[in-house]
Parts: C-alpha cells; sequence; structure tokens
C-alpha cells in the first residue's frame, strides 16, 4: 500500500513537470519587411528580416511570409538596415556626479542618445564599475533605452596614479582602479577585476614590459580580453603589439614608439618614422591587434598624426575599430561623437565608407570579443540600425536615423 501511495506520487509528480515544462510562451515574432539589408561586406540585398524575441532568426529574399502568420509586420520599403553602431572608447562613469539624481540623468541622457544614433553596444574603459555593473544589468533587461555596455578594469603603475590622486583622499585601489608593480599578485588583481564584472584589462600607464606581458598572459588565462593604450610608458607600443594584446587605443600615440631613446610623454611625440611605423603595424596585424584609432578625440587635441597611422593601418590590413574616447553630452543633440569618428575615416584615413561602417560594426564586435554581433545573420543577436537613406553612397546618411532596435526592443527616434 504505501509503496502504491509513493509511486502514485512519483508519477503525479512527473505529470505535472512534463506538463509544466511543455507550457512555452510564444516566442514574439518581428518581421522588418522589405528594406535594403546590408551583409557583412555591406553590400545591398533587398529582403527582410525575422527576429524572434531578442535574435535574427531568418533573412528572407522573397516575398514569401506564409510561415509568419501572426507575426508582428514592419513595413521597411526604402529603408536601409545595418547592424547596431558599437563605439569601441566610451567613458560613462569615468568622474560619476556626487549627486545621486544628477548622476542617474547624466547617465540615462547619454545612454539614450547613444540609442537613438544606432549605437546598440559600447566598451566603456574605465570608470566606477559599481555604476558600469548596475546600468550594464539594466540595459541587459532591457528597463532603460542604453546600448550593451562592455567595461574594462584599469591596471597602470604607482606613478600614474600618484599623480591622478594627489588631490584625491578618497580614492584608493580598487578591483576596477588597480595599482601594479613588481610585487602585484597579477592572478588575484585580474581575479578582483573579473569578479567586478569586466570583460577587459585596460592596460595604461607606468608598466614595463615584463609587466605587460605579464598581465596579458593571466588576462587570457581567465578568459578576459586585455584592451591597452598604444604607448604605455615604459612599454613601448611595439612592447604591446608584441604583448598580443587585443586592442591598442589612440593611433596618435603610436609615433611615441619612434623615441631616440626613451619614451617620455611629456614631450609631444615625434615625428612620424615610416618605416618604423611599417614595422609596428605589421605586427600589429601578425598579432591581431585591432587599432582603436580615437581620431575626433585626436584631432579635437591636435593630434593629427593619427590620421596618418590609422590610413596606413588600413593599407596594411589592421583591423580599425571606431572609439570616440569624448563625452556624448559635449556635443548639441543631434550630433553624435561616433559619426564623426566615422567621417575622419572616410575622410583622412582613406577608408571607404563601406569599410568604415565594417568598422564600426563588425570590427567593434571584435574588438570586445563579441561573436554574437556586429554582422546581419541568423543566430546573432537582434541589434539593428535603420536608416531612412543609404550611409554607403553617402555616409553623412548615418545621421539619418529611422529606428534602432536593440536585443530585440525597438526604439524610434525621438
Ligand atoms: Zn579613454
Amino acid at each position: 500500500m504505501k509503496k502504491e501511495i509513493v509511486l502514485f506520487f512519483l508519477v503525479f509528480i512527473c505529470t505535472v513537470l512534463t506538463v509544466h515544462a511543455q507550457r512555452k510562451e510564444i516566442a514574439k515574432v518581428t518581421i522588418l519587411k522589405n528594406g535594403f539589408i546590408f551583409d557583412d561586406k555591406f553590400e545591398l540585398h533587398k529582403g527582410s528580416i525575422v527576429i524572434t524575441d531578442a535574435t535574427i532568426t531568418a533573412i528572407l529574399y522573397d516575398d514569401n511570409l506564409t510561415d509568419y502568420i501572426g507575426a508582428i509586420i514592419i513595413d521597411i520599403t526604402g529603408k536601409y538596415v545595418l547592424p547596431g553602431l558599437t563605439d569601441t572608447h566610451v567613458h560613462l562613469a569615468t568622474a560619476p556626479d556626487p549627486d545621486r539624481e544628477k548622476n542617474a540623468k547624466y547617465m540615462n541622457d547619454q545612454l539614450s542618445r547613444m540609442i537613438d544614433a544606432g549605437i546598440t553596444t559600447v566598451r566603456d574603459m574605465t570608470g566606477n564599475a559599481i555604476i558600469l555593473a548596475d546600468y550594464k544589468r539594466a540595459s541587459n533587461l532591457n528597463q532603460i533605452p542604453a546600448p550593451s555596455i562592455f567595461y574594462a578594469a584599469q591596471f597602470a603603475g604607482p606613478a600614474y596614479f600618484t599623480l591622478m590622486r594627489k588631490h584625491s583622499k578618497e580614492d584608493k585601489d580598487t578591483p576596477w582602479e588597480r595599482t601594479i608593480t613588481d610585487t602585484t599578485d597579477i592572478k588575484m588583481a585580474v581575479a578582483e577585476a573579473k569578479g567586478a564584472g569586466v570583460t577587459g584589462i585596460k592596460i595604461y600607464n607606468d608598466l614595463s614590459p615584463r609587466i605587460v606581458k605579464k598581465i596579458v598572459k593571466e588576462a587570457n588565462r581567465q578568459k578576459l580580453q586585455c584592451w591597452s593604450h598604444a604607448a604605455v610608458f615604459p612599454a613601448t607600443p611595439t612592447a604591446v603589439a608584441g604583448a598580443k594584446v587585443n586592442s591598442m587605443s589612440h593611433a596618435f600615440d603610436i609615433p611615441y614608439d619612434f623615441s631616440e631613446g626613451k619614451m617620455d610623454h611629456h614631450k609631444k611625440p615625434p615625428a612620424i618614422d615610416t618605416l618604423k611605423m611599417n614595422k609596428l603595424l605589421r605586427l600589429m596585424k601578425a598579432n591581431a591587434v585591432i587599432l582603436d584609432a580615437t581620431n575626433y578625440m585626436g584631432t579635437n587635441n591636435n593630434f593629427f598624426d593619427g590620421m596618418k597611422v590609422t590610413k596606413r593601418a588600413h593599407e596594411l590590413g589592421v583591423r580599425v575599430s571606431t572609439g570616440t574616447d569624448w563625452p556624448y553630452l559635449f556635443e548639441e543633440a543631434g550630433t553624435t561623437p561616433l559619426f564623426k569618428e566615422i567621417k575622419i575615416l572616410t575622410t583622412d584615413c582613406n577608408f571607404s565608407n563601406r569599410d568604415a561602417l565594417i568598422s564600426a560594426t563588425k570590427i567593434g564586435a571584435e574588438s570586445i570579443g563579441l561573436k554574437d554581433r556586429g554582422v546581419l545573420e541568423a543566430g546573432k543577436r537582434a541589434d539593428i540600425y535603420i536608416t531612412n537613406s543609404d550611409p554607403v553612397q553617402n555616409i553623412e546618411n548615418l545621421k539619418d536615423g529611422f529606428m534602432t532596435i536593440k536585443s530585440g526592443i525597438i526604439y524610434t527616434k525621438k
């Protein structure tokens, strides 16, 4: 008897579990119908994109939508469909406003400005990781209009932090802002950075080539990326590229590599030495190091040689990403630092419009180590920017936005 009761309950529980497991929510299907869709080389194809929840599940090149009865249809006839854009160098929370409400407003304003401009992913190159983690989560849960946020921990030598913290008693080491010396337990420092939710270690300043190598090795072992400044002082750009970091920021710092004797960041970088530059760029290419050029910020600070470096990098096949390192709210409403960064590639660095757009999408994703975005393909995230006019014909048309979709959520321009 007792046995039978137990058996009955077991059968009952299993039935309940099965019924429960079978009760699945019906996925939300949206179709962007009849647009001009850019492939991974930014060639146009007329077609429709099927989005199921947060993912692109099909791209259709005919008018047959009979498999999708009940789907939400958005007619985008005559519109242009790009992968969402990536800014590979932002600082969202480097100096948070001490007033909580003001800071929240600042965060929300800059993030929604990015979404309006078709930016669906950003790489934050160090700031307060508690704030960044909070907004990363809010973005992941689609609680606010915001791109996906990936952020870094800043590793630098004592000379840098001593200078930075001279006037602030509060600043001390945190898992995301770490003084590194010869005696630092790098394994623990990387583990703690990882615990703070970072995707990459930013190798910043006052570090020797030996320590840079050590950081890269340990970060790779713990499955983190390494994003470095081009010139880390005393580690040269050649030393940084040789250490196989994933990306190097600031093309205008590359000429420090051509210094006679010791590099000195108190001095302007020397003139470009073409032979040495080619050698360094070929090393970057061989080691798959992406150049995070930041030329818009460079020109704002009168560093113009970065554009020559970027041009040559592109000729030699080094991948170039589009980072701005420029606050979005410094610009008037409607203007976007990322569009200016992309434009510079086309006007001063000999990029075709197509190549500049590949930099802002596919290479942007690659520079964060992301394989789930950057191109429009079945299986990728539904991160999409739709414009009214063709940015391959005229790069200025990037400003002519119609709609941004991030993670399947639709945002129309305010
Ligand atoms: Zn920066």
